[in-house]
C-alpha cells in the first residue's frame, strides 16, 4: 500500500522521483509518496513549478527550485556568452583551419 514516506497518510499522494531525476516523468518515479501536506512544510522533497509532472524532486535535484532543464530556462540568457559558444561551435566545425 503507498503511504507518505512522513505521515503515513494515504490520501494525496504525490509521486517522488528517483534520485538524480531531471525533468521527470513517470518513468523516473521512486516508488515512494508524499503528501501534499508533508511536500509542503518538508524541504528535503519540493515541486518544480513548470515541470507538468505533478511529482516531487529531491531537494538536491532543484536549483532555486527548479528541475536543472528548467532551470536553464528561465535563468536569463547572456547574449554574450551564447555568442561566444556560437562562434566557438563554428570554428569547430570549420575544416579550413
Ligand atoms: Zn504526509
Ligand atoms: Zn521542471
Amino acid at each position: 500500500m503507498k503511504k507518505c514516506i512522513e505521515c503515513k497518510c494515504l490520501e494525496n499522494l504525490v509521486p517522488i522521483f528517483k534520485r538524480g531525476s531531471n525533468n521527470g516523468t513517470a518513468e523516473d518515479y521512486s516508488r515512494k509518496m508524499i503528501c501534499e501536506d508533508c511536500l509542503e512544510n518538508y524541504e528535503e522533497y519540493g515541486r518544480c513549478p513548470l515541470c507538468q509532472d505533478e511529482a516531487a524532486y529531491h531537494e538536491r535535484d532543484l536549483i532555486d527550485g527548479y528541475c536543472r532543464e528548467h532551470y536553464d530556462e528561465v535563468t536569463p540568457y547572456d547574449e554574450e556568452e551564447a555568442e561566444d559558444k556560437r562562434s566557438y561551435a563554428e570554428y569547430l566545425m570549420d575544416p579550413s583551419h
